[in-house]
Order: structure tokens, then C-alpha cells, then sequence
């Protein structure tokens, strides 16, 4: 397994793949990790664990399923096998198109009210990854958006 990424995300990632994985190579672009160190001392003091540092993935290769990736570093492209790759780089929420309706945070997320999912501007609710609620997941993004809708409900029998 591969996992691309450097930070707590691709730490955990990692540590949840060891359990199953017989071996689990990270690519991490510099040569530091951005993890906290108690759990980058954990993961990385496992025996089936490697690390290819300053390396920038370029290509994932296969047929039905993932058999290689292929990274450079330092100008120099290498090759290793690999049956899976997690990705755990960050996200960058699509929400631009909102910025001059509503003030975005500094990861360009939607600041709400987590009761309600209301935004700063009336009549403007928002929902999932787009929030800059803590965790993001399928079933919070789920209901986050029937909170939303009840509150919509109210919002509308209130005028
Ligand atoms: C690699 C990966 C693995 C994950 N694994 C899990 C997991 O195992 N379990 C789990 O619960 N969660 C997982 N997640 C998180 C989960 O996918 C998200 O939390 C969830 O999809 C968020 O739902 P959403 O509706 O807020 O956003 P999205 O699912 O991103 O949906 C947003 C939609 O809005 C559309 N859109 C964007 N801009 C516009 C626009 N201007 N106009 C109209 N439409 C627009 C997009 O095309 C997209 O379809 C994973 C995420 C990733 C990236």
C-alpha cells in the first residue's frame, strides 16, 4: 500500500492500513512530516513501514486494479509495486463561487452555525465539506443537511 501525504490524516491512514497491510510506503513531498510527533513515532517505529521522502507522484499504473506507482525525486522517476494508494493531501472546498456572498475561512470553507447549518447571510444555509464543521464524512454531511432542511422548514412557516 502507498499512502500520499504528510500530516495527521496520512498518519492515521497508516496506522489503520498496518493492521492489514504487509507493507505501507508514504510519499511525502519534503522531508518533513507535518503529523504530531507522538503518532509519527509510532507509525514509523513499524516494521512494515517506509518512508520515500521529497517525492512527487506522477502516474498510477494498472489494469482492473492499481499495480504501480510512479514518483519523481530529485529529477529521477522510480517505480514501486503497490495494490492500493490512499490519497490524505487535504482538501480544497469548490467555493468560490460564494466568496462574495459569504466570507469564507482561510481553507475556504463555509463558516455555519452548527445547530442550524446557518450561514452569516440570511436565507444562505450550508451543508458538508463545504462547512468548516470539524469532521468531514458522508453521514455527517447527510445530516447536516436535514438539520439544514429543518431549519429551512421553521425559517419559511416563521414568515
Ligand atoms: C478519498 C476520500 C475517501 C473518503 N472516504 C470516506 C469514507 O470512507 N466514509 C465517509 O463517510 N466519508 C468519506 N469521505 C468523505 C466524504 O466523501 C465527504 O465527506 C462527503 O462526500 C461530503 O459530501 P458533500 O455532499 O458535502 O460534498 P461532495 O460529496 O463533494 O458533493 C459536492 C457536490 O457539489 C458539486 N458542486 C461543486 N460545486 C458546484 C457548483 N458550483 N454548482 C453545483 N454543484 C457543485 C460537486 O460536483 C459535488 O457533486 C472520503 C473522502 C475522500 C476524498
Amino acid at each position: 500500500m502507498a499512502v500520499i501525504g504528510g500530516g495527521n490524516a496520512a498518519f492515521e491512514t497508516a496506522a489503520q492500513l498496518l493492521s492489514y497491510a504487509k507493507s505501507v510506503t508514504f510519499l511525502i513531498r519534503s522531508d518533513k512530516f507535518r503529523a504530531d510527533e507522538v503518532t509519527v513515532q509510532k507509525v514509523l517505529s513499524h516494521p512494515n513501514m517506509k518512508v520515500i521522502k521529497n517525492a512527487i507522484p506522477k502516474e498510477i499504473k494498472g489494469g482492473k486494479f492499481v499495480s504501480s506507482l510512479i514518483y519523481e525525486q530529485m529529477g529521477q522517476e522510480n517505480e514501486i509495486p503497490v495494490t492500493g494508494i490512499f490519497v490524505e493531501i487535504g482538501l480544497i472546498p469548490t467555493t468560490n463561487f460564494i466568496k462574495n456572498l459569504i466570507s469564507l475561512n482561510k481553507y475556504g470553507q463555509i463558516p455555519v452555525d452548527p445547530k442550524t447549518q446557518r450561514t452569516k447571510v440570511d436565507g444562505v444555509w450550508a451543508a458538508g465539506d463545504s462547512t468548516d464543521g470539524l469532521y468531514h464524512q458522508n453521514n455527517i454531511a447527510a445530516g447536516d443537511a436535514i438539520k439544514a432542511l429543518e431549519d429551512i422548514y421553521l425559517y419559511l412557516r416563521a414568515r
